[in-house]
């Protein structure tokens, strides 16, 4: 079988080589398998030295000490861990939190999840731009509001939120401030030495490390305490308990040392990339862009095939794996609410199409996708198809 050319990178990446030549030392009898909390013999010794080696590529990437973060079973966890452990651990002083309907799930679910459990919660709107304004953030801001968890880029539009705007007046109103910077990690710079994030969510899967592990950035600087979700035996500083698994933990800490060396090269490169697609999608009739272009990820492109259902389009796109929406709402098969809370048409909604590129799209690749898009899109307004 022939594999479609992958466009798909926002749902998730193939591991680096490099990572996965490295994970193999970290798993058979001949190599590093020890459990880190075993304390009294060097197996042990070396499986700790090689998860605190991992934290500290993490720690530098984000320019903050490795004791601020934490590691877990992805960002699903991390939203859950840092939403959950906040208001379980703050609720005294207040019960309304705030996010965005343009959040993954992982946080939408939490919050709705909060709200049954007596939390009063917010969702905040987006322009048709996919942008959140701080207007409407100031507006819902209460006596009692405690935390705010805004995602920094969006997974199906990739447009990018202003954390650092946000952050300043959650710190200056004394809120907490929780990122989901699962998508930008990789696309954007975030020096959290500087930003004014106190707790973020980050994975491995997007950035060429293995699924499955994850991280969770705390800000202990401010003695910020978060209830921990998962007891046992106080692994993490005592807020995540579990064997921690090493060998995904060194393929993380090593796509994030790559990451630190590549970044910038590889950015330009996707800047191109999206250049070219975009300028050859904007030659077909009555396409339009979602979300918008200024702000947003080089990696990412979501675009309406106005007239066009995207499902058929797909089906037709046989040589390129793309997704209609975010990977896991296409699961379910819901309509994407994330454009949905932009304001978009049912046309719009029901036509657009993400395009997601990575580390290894090549040129050609984007070439032949534009030429088998423009056909399918001439075939299909040609037919009965739309
Ligand atoms: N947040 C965002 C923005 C995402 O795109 C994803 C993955 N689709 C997640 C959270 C969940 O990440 P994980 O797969 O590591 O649980």
């Amino acid at each position: 079988m022939k594999f479609p050319i992958y466009l798909d990178y926002a749902a998730t990446t193939p591991v680096d080589v490099r990572v996965a030549e490295k994970m193999m030392k970290y798993l058979t009898i001949s190599g590093i398998f020890g459990n880190p909390s075993s304390s009294s013999h060097v197996y042990g010794w070396k499986a700790y030295e090689a998860v605190s080696s991992a934290r500290n590529n993490i720690a530098s990437f984000f320019g903050v000490c490795p004791e601020d973060i934490i590691f877990t079973s992805g960002a699903t966890e991390s939203n859950n861990l840092a939403i959950k452990g906040i208001v379980y651990a703050y609720q005294s002083r207040g019960k309304h939190i705030i996010t965005s309907m343009t959040e993954h799930k992982s946080v939408l679910n939490t919050f709705y999840y909060l709200k049954k459990l007596g939390f009063l919660v917010t969702f905040l709107f987006p322009g048709r731009d996919g942008l959140i304004s701080l207007e409407s953030l100031k507006k819902e801001i209460r006596y009692d509001t405690i935390l705010v968890s805004l995602i920094h880029a969006n997974n199906e539009t990739g447009v990018i939120q202003d954390v650092e705007m946000f952050g300043k007046f959650c710190r200056s109103k004394g809120i907490f401030f929780h990122v989901d910077a699962t998508q930008s990690v990789g696309k954007l710079s975030i020096n959290l030495m500087k930003l004014p994030i106190d707790l973020m969510s980050f994975n491995s899967h997007k950035v060429y490390g293995p699924k499955g592990v994850g991280g969770l950035f705390i800000r202990k600087k401010y003695k910020i305490h978060i209830k921990a979700q998962i007891h046992g035996g106080g692994q993490e500083y005592g807020i995540r308990s579990g064997t921690l698994p090493v060998h995904q933990i060194v393929g993380m800490g090593e796509a994030y040392r790559i990451l630190h060396e590549e970044m910038k090269i590889e950015v330009h490169r996707f800047k191109y990339l999206k250049h070219y697609l975009l300028n050859g999608l904007q030659k077909i009739t009555k396409i339009s862009v979602n979300g918008t272009l200024k702000n947003s990820i080089s990696t990412l492109l979501n675009v309406a095939f106005h007239n066009i259902n995207s499902s058929i389009l797909i089906l037709e796109l046989h040589d390129i794996a793309v997704s209609p929406s975010s990977a896991c709402v296409s699961s379910t098969y819901e309509s994407s609410y994330v454009l949905h809370s932009m304001g978009c048409n049912n046309d719009t909604i029901n036509s657009s199409v993400r395009f997601s590129l990575g580390r290894f799209t090549t040129f050609e690749e984007i070439k032949f996708s534009l030429y088998k898009i423009k056909s399918a899109i001439f075939r299909l307004r040609d037919s009965n198809m739309l």
